[in-house]
C-alpha cells in the first residue's frame, strides 16, 4: 500500500462538494484529514495522507486536480534547530500533530519527525527561525 501525503486547497465553489466521499468511493483510497480550514466563504485547506495502491493514488489525484483543486506534495521535510529554540512554546498551540510539544513540567519543547506532516503552520509562527523547511 502506498500513502501520499498532499495539501488541498479548494475554490470557494467546492468547499461544500463531498470530494472526499469520492476518493473513497471511486478510487478505494483510505484517508486521514491531518488538518482543514473549510469556510464557506474563503478557500478551504485541507491536509491529508491518503493511502491505496498505487495506481488509486495516481487516478484519485487526477480526480483532485479535475476538480479544479489546487494540489501540493508534502514531500520535503521540516528542520528543527534546537540550538536556535528559546523553548518559547509559540509553536506549540499551531501544530495539529504535536510534533512540536512541551513537557509541562519542565518547559522544555521538542520535536518528534515521525509526527511531523510537513504542513509548515509553524515556520511562520517562531520568531527564532528555529523550525525551517529543508528541501
Ligand atoms: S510542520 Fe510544524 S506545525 Fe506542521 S506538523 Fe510539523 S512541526 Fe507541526
Ligand atoms: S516557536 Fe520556535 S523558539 Fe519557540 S518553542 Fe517553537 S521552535 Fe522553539
Amino acid at each position: 500500500m502506498a500513502k501520499k501525503r498532499i495539501v488541498l486547497t479548494f475554490p470557494p465553489s467546492l468547499v461544500s462538494q463531498p470530494i472526499t466521499y469520492h476518493l473513497v468511493k471511486d478510487y478505494d483510497l483510505k484517508f486521514n484529514i491531518m488538518r482543514g480550514v473549510v469556510t464557506p466563504d474563503e478557500e478551504g485547506r485541507l491536509v491529508i495522507e491518503l493511502s491505496g495502491s498505487k495506481s488509486s493514488l495516481e487516478d484519485g489525484v487526477h480526480y483532485l486536480k479535475g476538480q479544479g483543486i489546487n494540489i501540493e506534495s508534502l514531500a520535503h521535510d521540516i528542520k528543527w534547530h534546537e540550538n536556535k529554540c528559546t523553548h518559547c512554546t509559540a509553536c506549540i498551540p499551531a501544530c495539529p500533530t504535536e510534533a512540536m510539544s512541551v513537557n509541562r513540567e519542565t518547559m522544555e519543547v521538542s520535536f518528534d519527525k515521525e509526527k511531523c506532516i510537513a504542513c509548515e503552520l509553524c515556520i511562520s509562527i517562531c520568531p527564532f527561525k528555529a523550525l525551517v523547511i529543508s528541501f
